[in-house]
């Protein structure tokens, strides 16, 4: 079954010059043009395949402070207040609200550390709210249960993933960006030692600046470039329900199963952490890199098949720019949803909230989180080739700071003051050690 996700028509002619190229319509590349066009700059936003139909449609919209780590945390904040004004700015709503998160739990480990957050966060004016057992369990009444503590984030929210993007993409044009749908980058071309194009399927763009937001699909394009980018993805399946489920919290997650409404009032399932990891060249290449990261999650995750690396994101090769590229290959990154993880989805989320056995499967789908070693983006400009900017591995937090990547990346390439200091996210922290220190919340 697709993943639903509102269409756009975009179609204009391919610039034959731009003063900057986004490859990469999901949710980062897109506010990037975004907050470009916004500035005057003359931008192009080019897609292989569809707006927002990788990763940034196929998440389950959580936009959160809750949780996050120390160094991506200024960046949630101020996504929040984008995410605020978009509707307003673009004239198309991309379905966001702060409808306020809500966590559950019985574990006292668990409990324990998202007070050692909260503390944390309080510090830096966060608002964020302890719940003993007794408010735990009223705010969880739709499950009938007891719980021994939780938190609630009343400023956190969800934006609608079948909207949010394309209408976005819709923001670009409006204020005088063009956007480009099935049409691939294939690589760059360098002059005098800095970016001077893009080659694209369609012709050649003329420009100086280049940021390459092509989610799990960056670190192939930067091995065409020499450029060494540690990323690896996991396979992870959601399950959506039918509208008509009466009393349910927007937005909640237990360690079994998490549960968002989604914009026509049907609710996506998920289980929180739960992937496969399917194994690609590029997985073998970064193994050490990812060693931190995958002893700590190795609970959550199980092996995988082999269609990652047929559908080629995560390739080793090296292609040439007159022919066909894997990213033509394959337009659309649409990986087959894990059965037994659907089902076992389904069935704890009817445990936990009775409300849902009354509602049947809309649909089902997966998506690769593309991450870096250390589970925080990789956002900044690539030294050795002066014009290149890399902004990728989200590692599964982009669709809620898309719009403050968006902002930060249009302040680096425009020399503005920059909303949130760029430096904990520069990709050179990856060649200081082979080791990632992996992010603790
Ligand atoms: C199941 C799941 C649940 C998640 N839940 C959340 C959540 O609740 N909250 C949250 O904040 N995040 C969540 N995430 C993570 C979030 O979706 C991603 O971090 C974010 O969408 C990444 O955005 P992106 O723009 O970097 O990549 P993508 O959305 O993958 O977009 C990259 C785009 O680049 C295009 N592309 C690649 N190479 C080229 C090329 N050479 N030329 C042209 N186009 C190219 C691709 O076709 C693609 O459309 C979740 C992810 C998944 C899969």
């Amino acid at each position: 079954m697709r993943v639903p996700l509102m269409t756009i028509q975009t179609g204009s002619a391919l610039p034959a010059e731009a003063d900057v190229v986004v490859i990469g319509a999901g949710v980062v590349g897109t506010f990037t043009a975004y907050y470009l066009a916004r500035r005057g700059v003359r931008v192009a936003l080019l897609e292989k395949g569809a707006v927002g139909a990788e990763q940034s449609s196929r998440n389950w919209g959580w936009c959160r402070q809750q949780n996050r780590d120390a160094r991506e945390l200024p960046l949630a904040t101020r996504s929040l207040a984008l995410w605020d004004s978009l509707a307003a700015e673009i004239g198309e709503d991309p379905g966001f609200s702060r409808c306020g998160l809500l966590y559950l739990s019985n574990d006292d480990a668990e409990i324990a550390g998202w007070a050692r957050w909260g503390t944390f966060a309080r510090g830096v004016g966060v608002t964020t709210f302890m719940l003993d057992g007794e408010e735990a369990s009223r705010r969880g009444a739709a499950t009938g249960k007891r719980w021994k503590g939780g938190v609630f984030s009343p400023t956190d929210g969800i934006a609608d993933t079948r909207r949010a993007v394309p209408v976005a993409a819709l923001g670009v044009m409006k204020y005088g960006g063009t956007v480009h749908q099935g049409c691939a980058a294939r690589g760059l071309e360098v002059s005098a030692g800095r970016v001077s194009g893009v080659v694209t399927e369609a012709g050649t763009i003329r420009t100086r600046t280049v940021v390459m937001a092509g989610g799990a699909w960056a670190s192939s394009f930067c091995n065409q470039l020499g450029v060494r980018f540690p990323q690896s993805s996991v396979r992870s399946s959601i399950l959506a329900v039918a509208p008509g489920a009466q009393g349910l919290p927007d937005a909640l997650h237990t360690s079994q199963v998490s549960v968002t409404r989604r914009g026509d009032g049907g609710y996506n399932l998920a289980i929180s952490g739960g992937a496969r990891v399917d194994p690609t060249p590029q997985q073998i290449r970064f193994i050490r890199q990812f060693g931190p990261m995958l002893a700590k999650r190795w609970r959550n995750i199980a092996p995988g098949g082999l269609q990652a690396w047929k559908a080629g994101h995560e390739t080793l090769a090296r292609w040439r720019l007159d022919e066909p590229t894997p990213m033509e290959a394959c337009r659309v990154l649409d990986p087959v949803p894990d059965a037994r993880q659907i089902a076992l989805t389904h069935r704890r989320a009817m445990d936990l909230l009775p409300a849902l056995r009354t509602v049947p499967v809309a649909a089902t789908w997966a998506g690769y989180i593309d991450s870096t070693p250390d589970g925080v983006p990789a956002i900044g400009e690539i030294e050795d080739i002066p014009g290149f900017i890399l902004a990728a591995g989200f590692s599964g937090h982009g669709f809620g700071i898309g719009p403050g990547a968006g902002h930060l990346i249009a302040d680096i390439v425009t020399g503005a003051e920059p909303l949130v200091d760029p430096r904990p996210y520069h990709p050179r922290r990856f060649a200081a050690s082979a080791w990632g220190k992996v992010a603790e919340f």
